[in-house]
């Protein structure tokens, strides 16, 4: 059996995570589940899935948690709690792989304690990979971990790639990767409009079900350009390199260039339990549990280029990537407290992507070699953000 750690079990991403286990009767053993804050759906996991370990990173709630353990019988659980519990469990030597999905940059410490640990590492939470990218990868070199992508996308440009080249080098004929993005909810929406949208529309996503986060990151395609840095990284590719296209049906999940001019891509129904089942067993195939694509019912596949009018928020990661230095963890700082606001309608739609800027274009170009300075940097960004928005209301 895989021993298996998910980090952010209660989320979309471990849920979806949970199902393919289900799934596979026998292929998983649960290690080690994570979550923030929700007690009761934390304790009714341990009794379906029953972990030698949990960790509730909210520490007021662990005697709550306790509590509930004990109630179901469950008092051999061992509980921890806490951010540097995270990462205890990320480095849980009975763990052969780590599924990464907490949301924000509050996953980077744990997913980097799992590639120190030499794990292999299930990356879904993108915003780690955004701060501390060269790190990771280096880290991943050095202490011998595999990362395998689980955000659709990179998934699949993996799958295309990894049999035409080696460690995810771009090498043998690669030439760029193509990311398709849906262009979410707003799409045909008026551009005059476009200051009047609530976090109840944003989070109305019109192909994929996701967390709160990422789906206002879908709906200004910021959540797009997180992906290009992603990709950059994974995949040791130029900005240049990396083209967008709108998607609206999200069949392609993204494509490979090669220099005799062939274009793989990778198919499905958008569900990421595809992609989540593919990381899990990767070099092996498993059932996911998603239908079977048929390709009659939906003929019509549409590409279009993106107007960076209405999505500013892709464009903001190209500038990261070109100042370098902490601009890609500023650009995530600022997001993170931005969309925040926005969900608890302190800002506007519009406000998000002109606060990015504001963070992202004051960054410094001079080289992150360190977690630490990536850490002051991601604070010191969330700060000044702050201050615009309490600038903003006065
Ligand atoms: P979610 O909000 O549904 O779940 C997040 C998980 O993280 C929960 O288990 C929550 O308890 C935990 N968490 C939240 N704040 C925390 C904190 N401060 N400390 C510790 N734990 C905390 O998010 P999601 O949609 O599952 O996304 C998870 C990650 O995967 C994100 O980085 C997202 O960008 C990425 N991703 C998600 C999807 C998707 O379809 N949902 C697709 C691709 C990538
Ligand atoms: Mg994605």
């Amino acid at each position: 059996m895989i021993g298996l750690v998910i980090l952010g079990a209660t989320g979309s991403i471990g849920q979806s995570t949970l199902k393919v286990v289900d799934e596979n009767p026998g292929k998983f053993q649960i290690i080690g589940l994570s979550a923030h804050s929700r007690v009761s759906e934390l304790a009714t996991l341990c009794e379906k899935y029953n972990p030698r370990y949990v960790c509730i990173s909210d520490e007021t709630q662990e005697s709550s948690l306790k509590a509930q353990l004990i109630e179901k019988g469950l008092s051999e659980i061992e509980i921890w709690s806490g951010e540097n519990a995270l990462c205890d469990l990320a480095r849980l030597p009975e763990a052969d792989k780590v599924m990464s999905a907490l949301v924000g940059a509050v996953g980077m410490s744990p997913t980097l304690a799992a590639i120190h640990a030499g794990k292999t590492v299930l990356l879904a939470n993108k915003e780690a990979i955004v701060l501390a990218g060269s790190l990771m990868i280096n880290a991943a070199k050095k202490y011998n971990a595999t990362i395998i992508p689980v955000d659709s996308e990179h998934n699949a440009v993996f799958q295309c790639l990894y049999s035409e080249s080696e460690n995810n080098n771009i090498s043998k004929g690669v030439t760029g990767i193509i990311l398709t993005a849906s262009g979410g909810p707003f799409r045909h929406t008026a551009i005059q409009d476009l200051q009047y949208i609530t976090p109840e529309q944003a989070c109305n996503h019109p192909n994929w079900s996701m967390g709160r986060k990422i789906s206002v990151d879908s709906a200004t395609m910021m959540n797009k350009g997180l992906e290009v840095i992603e990709a950059r990284w994974l995949f040791n590719i130029q900005p240049e390199n990396i083209e967008v296209l709108i998607h609206p049906q999200s069949i392609v999940h993204s494509m490979v260039r090669y220099e005799d001019s062939s274009v793989l891509a990778q198919m499905g129904i958008p569900d990421m339990r595809t992609p989540i089942a593919h990381a899990m067993a990767w070099p092996d195939r498993i059932p996911s549990g998603v239908e079977k694509l048929d390709l009659t019912a939906a003929p019509t596949l549409e590409f279009e280029k993106v107007d960076t009018q209405r999505f500013p928020c892709l464009s903001l990661a190209f500038t990261a990537l070109e100042i370098g230095g902490n601009a890609s963890a500023r650009l995530n700082a600022a997001n993170e407290v931005a969309v925040d606001a926005f969900l608890q309608k302190k800002i506007s739609y519009l406000d998000i992507a002109r606060y990015n800027r504001e963070i992202v274009e004051n960054s410094d170009s001079s080289i992150v070699s360190d977690l630490d300075a990536i850490i002051a940097a991601d604070k010191i960004a969330r700060i000044q953000t702050q201050e615009i928005i309490n600038r903003g209301k006065r």
